[in-house]
């Protein structure tokens, strides 16, 4: 897989675009939207915790970035009302979507299929498939309103080669990895928007925490450390470049544990 980990991005390379990063509160998210609007872009930050968002957006202010949109969200439960009325939203305030970071995301549980629950099994696939899915729909017009528009979706190595216990986690991430393909064959010939996924691979957040509780977080590269291929995707280095699976680490050792 293609990885782009070495990539040194000009300062604006993002001035001008607006961009959308769901679960913009914590984790990677949290750093993808620091990054961008650290490169110029006006960031809408969409996830369930306002205050996390909150902190966010004074963060993104403090460090003299162009001022963030807050728009708080729950992906379990949410409902097509609520991604037309961010659409409207952003319509109303910037008239067009430059990118889309589809980030936010549920672990659920590791544990044997046979005694996996359905409804959390349910809840995960709200979350990290269901949900993005109609609200990129909704965007859609948005996005076809730009001149250069990118949807990253996030993936995992769980979504590329199946691994036992990791359950609907799993599947989220194949179904990921199957709408990516899908929308990204539809949109190339008539629009100029470049649909990809990104696997972040082993990086020190709270979810892999959760998913790895014996292991050093001190031996993961940090969610900044893995920002250039997110960069080098939301910028315009990557244009036509579309229907594509990469990876923000190296696959060096850190893949065959990658959550
Ligand atoms: P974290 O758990 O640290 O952060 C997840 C983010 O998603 C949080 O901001 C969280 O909000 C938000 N979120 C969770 N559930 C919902 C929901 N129902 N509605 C809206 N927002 C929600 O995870 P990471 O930063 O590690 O993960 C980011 C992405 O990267 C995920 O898609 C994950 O699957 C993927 N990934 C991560 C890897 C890793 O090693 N860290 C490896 C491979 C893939 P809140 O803070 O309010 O809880």
């Amino acid at each position: 897989m293609e990885c782009h980990i070495d990539y040194h991005p000009p300062a604006n390379l993002l001035e001008g675009r607006v961009i959308l990063v769901t679960g913009a509160g914590a984790g990677i998210g949290r750093a993808a939207a620091r990054s961008f609007a650290e490169h110029g872009a006006t960031l809408v930050l969409v996830g369930r915790t306002l205050a996390k968002l909150e902190a966010v957006y004074d963060e993104i202010e403090t460090a003299g970035g162009p001022q963030p949109a807050i728009f708080p969200l729950n992906f379990e439960g949410s409902t097509l009302k609520e991604y037309r009325d961010l659409a409207e939203t952003l319509e109303r305030e910037f008239g067009r979507l430059d990118g889309l970071l589809h980030n936010a995301g549920l672990l659920g549980e590791l544990t044997p299929f046979a005694h996996y629950d359905p409804e959390l099994w349910a809840r995960v696939m709200h979350v990290n498939v269901t949900g993005p899915i109609w609200m990129t729909q909704a965007l859609l017009p948005l996005l076809e309103a730009s001149p250069d528009a990118s949807v990253v979706l996030t993936s995992s190595s769980v979504g590329r080669k199946g691994r036992a216990h990791w359950g609907a986690y799993s599947v989220s991430k194949f179904a990921t990895e199957g709408f990516m393909q899908m929308l990204a064959a539809e949109l190339e010939p008539s629009t100029s928007i470049r649909v990809n996924t990104l696997n972040p691979g082993a990086t020190r957040t709270a979810m892999r925490q959760r998913a790895y509780p014996d292991e050093d977080p001190a031996t993961l590269r940090t969610p900044l450390d893995i920002m250039p291929t997110y960069l080098w995707l939301m910028g315009p280095a990557s244009r036509g470049r579309t229907g594509q699976a990469f990876d923000a680490q190296p696959p060096k050792g850190a893949v065959s544990a990658s959550v």
